[in-house]
């Protein structure tokens, strides 16, 4: 989450995180609310380490530097999935902040992909032809080293209620729109009562047929596919599609596994899209378990973003050439169906730009 202000998110009672096992479907009112746990996020790198087991130093001045930059947020669920006493942990290699992080890298830069270019009224972003993307908050629920808008000015995209009817009016007046995707930050960051109006208000534009949401909240937070958000977009009658963002397979767990099973009750396609990043996933058994781990939860492997050249994440970069060998290989022990897609976003291009693989345009031809 990019959040840059205190969340707003009011803990409904004092209780330490427990151990959130397999229990009882949960529920946005429940005891152990998702908005309880995101508020008992870890927020400072000495509480990441001690919650890890490991020691302040050589971490832990580093880790402040960077904080300073794009503060921590982890959640308790993600926490849990990372190996105690491992300070190579691929998911604590996405959320704990390292001295590199502030040191200045030519060619990377604050707005990798000019998406301030692409704003077409404020909180809405237009790049290809049919989709426009919704920034519904700034806000997410974990913070990640490498995001492409660790730099985003949310504040300016804030929606106010007149940028909200001026958003409606700008979609009812773009005929060629046909899906709008819930963006930020972290979309089911959100209240449910406000995405249901949202979605409410987007169903009224009779050329939109599709909502599609990226969110990484149902696998940092899988308590966030509570009732309250499996009803709006069960009674919505958009075609709705989720993509989560998984990077690693230590990432999925029986917990999303069942929010993703909840997600697909409610007529929800999953799939799924992850970034290639150094240390965390550059490896093709790593990349072919999580393709067959997200079938297993029933999440269909979508996209591998190449990584996006933003200052600060210069040490998370795979050259398009290896992504590209690991693709290759990747190609060799998997079904074409789960085989994801290795593109970059170039900004200005109507659409994702597939990486070449041994010299050829991608195809996927395995069966
Ligand atoms: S990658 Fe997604 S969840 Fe992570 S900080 Fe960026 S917008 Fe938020």
């Amino acid at each position: 989450m990019i959040q840059r202000t205190p969340a707003r998110i009011e803990a409904r009672n004092e209780e330490p995180v427990a151990d959130v096992t397999v229990g009882p479907e949960p529920s946005c009112a429940a005891e152990q609310s998702w908005q309880q746990i995101l508020a008992e996020s870890v927020t400072s790198p000495a509480q990441l380490l001690a919650r890890l087991g490991l020691p302040q130093e050589p971490w832990l001045q580093g880790a402040n530097a960077g904080h300073q930059l794009f503060p921590v947020r982890v959640p308790e669920p993600f926490i849990r999935r990372m190996q105690h006493g491992n300070s190579n942990d691929p998911l604590l290699r996405q959320v704990l902040p390292v001295a590199d992080e502030a040191l200045h890298q030519a060619g990377y830069v604050r707005d990798p992909l000019e998406e301030s270019s692409a704003i077409q009224t404020t909180g809405l972003i237009r790049k290809y032809e049919s989709r426009a993307l919704l920034m519904v908050t700034g806000q997410c629920a974990i913070n990640c080293r490498y995001c492409f808008r660790r730099h985003f000015p949310y504040d300016d995209q804030r929606l106010g209620p007149e940028d909200r009817q001026q958003v409606l009016s700008s979609l009812h007046a773009s005929p060629n729109i046909n899906e709008v995707i819930f963006s930020g930050g972290d979309p089911l960051a959100v209240n449910d009562r406000l995405l249901a109006q949202w979605a409410r208000a987007l169903a009224e534009v009779p050329h939109i047929k599709r909502l599609r949401i990226h969110s990484r909240l149902p696998v940092v937070i899988p308590q966030r596919v509570c009732d309250e958000l499996l009803n709006w977009l069960r009674e919505s009658p958009l075609q709705k599609v989720l993509v989560v963002h998984v990077n690693h397979p230590a990432e999925l767990d029986a917990q999303t596994s069942r929010a993703f099973s909840r997600l697909r009750d409610a007529g929800v396609t999953l799939l799924n899209q992850s970034v290639i990043l150094k240390g965390v996933n550059d490896s093709v058994n790593t990349l072919a378990k999580l393709s067959e781990d997200l079938f297993a939860s029933g999440v269909l492997p979508y996209y591998l973003h190449a990584f996006d050249p933003v200052s600060g994440a210069h040490h998370f970069d795979v050259s398009d050439r290896n992504a590209a060998a690991l693709v290759a290989e990747l190609m060799t022990r998997l079904p074409g169906f789960l085989v994801p897609k290795l593109v970059r976003e170039l900004p200005g291009k109507a659409s994702k730009t597939p990486i070449a693989i041994n010299g050829l345009p991608v195809h996927y031809t395995t069966d």
